[in-house]
């Protein structure tokens, strides 16, 4: 027998999991009966593609079922599928290592507090250690699809695990998997026959393989009259697929359920939309929005969930294309009667079938989600704190979808408390109002402090806060909504409708002055002018229309972008400032040096742009402050 140790991550894993959801532990068997299932649906869908693993049907591989068999003396039980299997590898490699890095993340993230840990499990999908919560020692004996071979990988969850091939009695006859669990003290409650089916109930009623409970039932015998013990084997589950069920006989708790058994997340779903569709295409759709975005929803690894069924046979849960990338915090199922059972991952992107499905089932959900916003607020403030972010980046990607998407996003204001709608925001628009402003790049108090929101403060214009990272990149892409425009006020031009008549003559008199701070600061902008959006700072700096924002030219340079050229500005300095008017008396004076140079370099620290040279800065203020004290 070999004796393998397990990968440093594993260990720290076990640690941590054993340690951390004690609360929860009946969660192991969620987890290994959700394995099985996913080993049945994969070898279910082999059988149905490839001519090698049809013709082993019922020699090699037997009919898809779970069987959970307790014995209630020993305190052991077996859970075997007739799934895919694993052979000597496939062991050493899914039990013994974690090949996915999201675990690194899942170890970052685990908090102590049970119930948030338990979801997390599910979500970094490191399932099957959750069984040694429950057991001492774990015996897992399994046979490949197409092999012949039986191994048996045996571990007391703490250092490493035993791997050895096993024939005779102990070897499968069949393909497939079983597990047998050792229960430890802690796991000994589910020793328990009406304990495991109320689990089984619980959280994989709706799992679409029968699972089946062998145990000594006591039964009253009448003639005896005596209980005795049977030795039975009863069907625990529904083992029903509850989409393909009617709205009308399906209750809530039935979808709630179904969810919890789909997701592993053990909070109730938000909402869900159940559709069927007849006519030229037949679908049933049905999708659930999670009550909380999943952690790891902004990275690479997050891997979502729509499952594609054929004809109630499940394909594959990948979910990238069966929804846009922007929706991937939906889950649910697709099952289609029109789709080939065979199709290949490569065949269903170009397949017109799933195209259709595919486009409305967008429209369904965001059609939906429309409705909610429309008449129940309280939810859709839930769902919209949850997934703004997603639904801007469909702003982004999804043009077609444009208009719904921008009735659903939800923005910050200088005018609402919360979140407004777009759709508000332009009911309150001012009679003189053109265009419906916004700001963007930097933090929120950052951006409610600038200095280009003082004429709109003062005039009583609403602007609209987007102080998201991905707000500048999406709204600069997003140049109306419905026949308003949509403007940001950090670009040179905005604003320009909303000068007073004096400007033009104060021009006039400032000219002398621009000059002298254009030839000043050279090359380090592009103009100097007049501003009318600024009322109580002297100075701001301004981008043109299609140029990148000095915020964004950061996160370009963040991203590792390069050749991004030099942020040359535009600087506006405030005609009716104090400090302006101070200037104006000798505007050609060497004086206007230091402060041509303060007034630019105090604008680029308010949008947050790092001074170049900051020793010269300080002495310029302190020469200045020197003059005054
Ligand atoms: P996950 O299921 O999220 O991948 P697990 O730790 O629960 O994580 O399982 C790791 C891997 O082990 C699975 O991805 C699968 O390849 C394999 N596996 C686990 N249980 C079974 C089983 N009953 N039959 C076949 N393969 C299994």
């Amino acid at each position: 027998m070999a004796k393998q140790e397990f990968q440093t991550e594993v260990s720290q894993l076990l640690q941590l999991i054993v340690h951390s959801l004690y609360s929860h532990p009946e969660i192991f068997l969620r987890e290994l009966i959700s394995n099985s299932s996913d080993a049945l649906d994969k070898l279910r869908h082999l059988t149905l593609v490839d001519d090698k693993y049809k013709s082993l049907v019922g020699n090699g591989i037997a009919p898809p079922r779970i069987d959970l068999e307790l014995d209630e003396e020993k305190k052991t039980l077996t859970l075997s599928d007739t799934g895919i299997g694993m052979n000597e590898e496939d062991l050493i490699s899914h039990l013994g290592t974690i090949a996915r890095s999201g675990t690194r993340n899942f170890l970052a993230q685990l908090s102590g507090d049970a119930r948030k840990d338990s979801n997390l499990i599910g979500q970094f999908g490191v399932g099957f250690y959750s069984v040694f919560m429950v057991a001492d020692k774990v015996e897992v004996i399994s046979r490949k699809a197409g092999e012949e071979t039986s191994y048996k990988w045996t571990s007391d969850g703490k250092t490493g695990f035993d791997i050895e091939q096993v024939s005779g009695p102990d070897a499968r006859n069949t393909a497939g998997t079983t597990v047998l669990i050792h229960f430890n003290e802690d796991g000994a409650q589910y020793a328990n026959s009406w304990r495991l089916q109320e689990t089984v109930k619980k959280y994989s009623n709706h799992i679409a393989f029968p699972i089946f409970l062998t145990y000594d039932k006591s039964e009253w015998n009448a003639e005896k009259k005596e209980s005795i013990k049977t030795r039975v084997t009863e069907q625990v589950n529904a083992a029903s697929a509850i989409w393909q069920r009617p709205k009308s006989e399906l209750k809530d708790d039935d979808y709630k359920e179904f969810y919890k058994s789909l997701t592993g997340d053990p909070e109730d779903p938000l909402f869900w939309f159940h559709t069927r569709a007849e006519g030229t295409l037949e679908y049933t759709t049905l999708f659930f929005i999670p009550a909380k975005a999943p952690l790891d929803l902004y990275q690479a690894e997050y891997k979502g969930g729509i499952k594609l069924y054929v004809k109630r046979v499940f394909i594959m849960d990948d979910s990238r294309e069966l929804l846009p990338q922007y929706l991937r915090f939906v889950r649910g199922v697709i099952d289609s009667e029109d789709l080939p059972l065979n199709v290949s991952r490569e065949i269903l992107q170009q397949n017109k079938v799933l195209t259709s499905i595919k486009s409305a089932s967008v429209r369904k959900i965001l059609s939906e989600l429309k409705n909610i916003a429309e008449n129940d607020q309280d939810k859709y403030k839930q769902f919209i704190t949850e997934y703004n972010r997603p639904l801007k980046e469909g702003l982004y990607s999804d043009y077609l979808n444009r208009e719904t998407l921008l009735d659903l996003v939800r923005f910050k204001s200088t005018k609402v408390e919360g979140l407004t709608s777009l759709a508000d925001a332009k009911q309150r628009m001012q009679p003189e109002q053109k265009a419906l402003y916004y700001i963007t790049g930097g933090s929120e108090s950052m951006l409610r402090n600038s200095p280009l929101l003082e004429i709109y403060k003062k005039k009583g214009i609403e602007v609209l806060i987007l102080d998201d990272e991905i707000d500048e990149i999406v709204f600069s892409s997003v140049p109306t909504y419905g026949e308003t425009d949509l403007k940001a006020v950090n670009k040179s031009t905005t604003g320009d409708d909303l000068k007073d008549d004096s400007t033009p003559e104060k021009a006039e008199e400032l000219k002398p002055l621009l000059e002298k701070i254009k030839a000043t600061l050279g090359e380090a902008v592009k103009e100097v002018r007049a501003s009318s959006r600024l009322a109580d700072s002297p100075s701001v700096i301004v981008s043109d229309e299609d140029e990148p924002s000095a915020r964004m030219r950061q996160m370009m340079q963040a991203m590792g972008q390069k050749g991004i050229p030099e942020l040359v500005p535009t600087l506006e300095i405030n005609p009716d400032h104090e400090i302006i008017r101070k200037l104006l008396l000798d505007p050609t004076s060497s004086k206007v040096e230091d402060a041509a140079w303060l007034l630019f370099d105090q604008a680029l620290l308010l949008e947050g742009v790092p001074l170049k040279d900051p020793a010269t800065f300080v002495q310029r203020l302190n020469r200045i402050l020197n003059q005054t004290i």
